[in-house]
């Protein structure tokens, strides 16, 4: 059976779990195999991900979910995400977010500011900040150093879980320094692990066709292999549809499950859906529902060396994102305090913790906040017991702070 066409396409869900198609045969014996542990290979991946019955991939995934976690528990974190500029040189085709040097709407914010935003996430119970921010010309090493040191000394028990593989090598050019130099001294200064941020989509055709000024996905790879290798991990993501082949979205899974054989650095692989609007690229997000479900099965089957699997409310919806809790997904992510890039491209989705603590539940599960490191601080078993705090909620931005003009 050829899995892929000519052009490297291939339809999505033409499997109707009826039995009795080509290949049926090949698809249970290859669900059967992953849902007991065994390894696929990325051509097998690609087959169930395109032809196998929806309920026997999710039931596969399940099977090895609940495997994993058999306490039935499903996780969340608190966490902000705080950008320090949106003046970037790397222009992606697909942020909304940006604003190139000069721009009149750039704009810097100062270390006091950010520090305050740490100040009201640990208020608001966070245990994490995920520093995003463009790739801004004036930002050298010395600049992150003194952010992170600021925040450590004022708030030295929040994770900082942020910048990626991009940042490392912005930094290493405008500090003229090798990307170990760049890790070694971030992770001195204060950094806990890297986001994945900037992963994107790693493989070369689409990676490039979307940010064409960004570092090709081996790159973004190997500086996440080093990143590893001097006891920063990270977490993986993936921008599904931008208009890759599904053999490209497998290829995405292959890449990083090749580095994650040698370094075991991904805590969680998180798939999340393009947002079209305010860019230069525009378009439709496509990658459908049933799609990004699927994926996130596929991942969970495929992804046999990374433990945790992050379902998307953000960019696909609350609904969507408990139904990813079927599919093979363990954690929900962050109640967000603070998110300003992904709805700068559309995506106005909002929750709060009770919700996302009844998404879990009602889906069967039992809520459990975790840190950074997938830690359970809080086991949501008792309804009569959860907290009430309804400021631990979802922004653009929950604070009108006064930013620093760039121009
Ligand atoms: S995604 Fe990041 S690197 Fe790309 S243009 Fe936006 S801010 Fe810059």
């Amino acid at each position: 059976m050829s899995l892929v066409d000519a052009d490297g396409e291939t339809a999505v869900g033409r499997g109707d779990g009826d039995g009795g198609g080509d290949g049926d045969g090949e698809i249970r014996s290859i669900l059967d195999r992953a849902a007991e542990g065994g390894r696929i290979s990325p051509e097998e991946a690609l087959l169930l991900y395109t032809r196998a019955p929806l309920h026997a991939l999710g039931k596969a995934a399940d099977t090895v979910r609940r495997r994993r976690y058999p306490d039935g528990i499903a996780t969340y974190i608190i966490d902000r995400n705080i950008n320090y500029t949106n003046i970037c040189v790397t222009a992606c085709r697909f942020c909304a977010f940006y604003r190139a040097p000069k721009h009149a709407e750039g704009w810097v914010r100062d270390v006091d500011d950010i520090v305050a935003k740490c100040g009201e996430a640990v208020e608001l119970e966070a245990t994490q900040i995920m520093l995003q921010g463009g790739h801004n010309p004036d930002f050298g090493i010395e600049w992150y150093e003194q952010v992170f040191g600021a925040i450590k000394a004022a708030y030295p028990q929040l994770a900082l879980h942020s910048l990626g593989a991009s940042e490392v090598v912005h930094i290493a050019r405008t500090s003229g320094l090798t990307f170990p130099e760049v890790i070694t001294r971030l992770r001195d200064a204060g950094l806990d692990s890297f986001a994945g941020a900037g992963a994107e989509i790693l493989t070369e055709r689409p990676r490039h066709a979307i940010a064409p000024l960004k570092e090709p996905g081996h790159v973004w790879l190997s500086v996440m292999e080093t990143a590893h290798t001097l006891g920063l991990e990270s977490t993986a993501t993936f921008m599904m549809g931008t208009g890759e082949t599904n053999a490209e979205r497998i290829g995405h899974l292959r890449m990083i499950r090749d580095v994650q054989d040698r370094t075991g650095g991904f805590r969680s692989f998180i798939p999340w859906t393009y947002q079209p609007e305010n860019n230069h690229l525009g378009g439709r997000t496509q990658a459908t529902t049933l799609e990004y479900l699927r994926l996130v099965a596929v991942a969970r089957l495929f992804f046999d060396n990374i433990a945790h699997l992050q379902g998307s409310w953000l960019t696909t919806g609350k609904e969507v994102g408990q139904l990813t809790l079927h599919m093979g997904a363990d954690d929900l992510g962050s109640v967000m305090l603070e998110e300003n890039v992904v709805s700068s491209a559309g995506a106005r989705h909002r929750t709060n913790r009770s919700e996302l603590i009844s998404l879990i539940r009602t889906a069967g599960r039992i809520p459990a906040q975790r840190d950074t490191l997938y830690r359970h601080l809080v086991v949501h078993r008792d309804p009569a017991q959860d907290p009430t705090d309804d400021r631990v909620a979802s922004h653009f931005s929950s604070t009108a702070l006064p930013l620093v003009s760039a121009t």
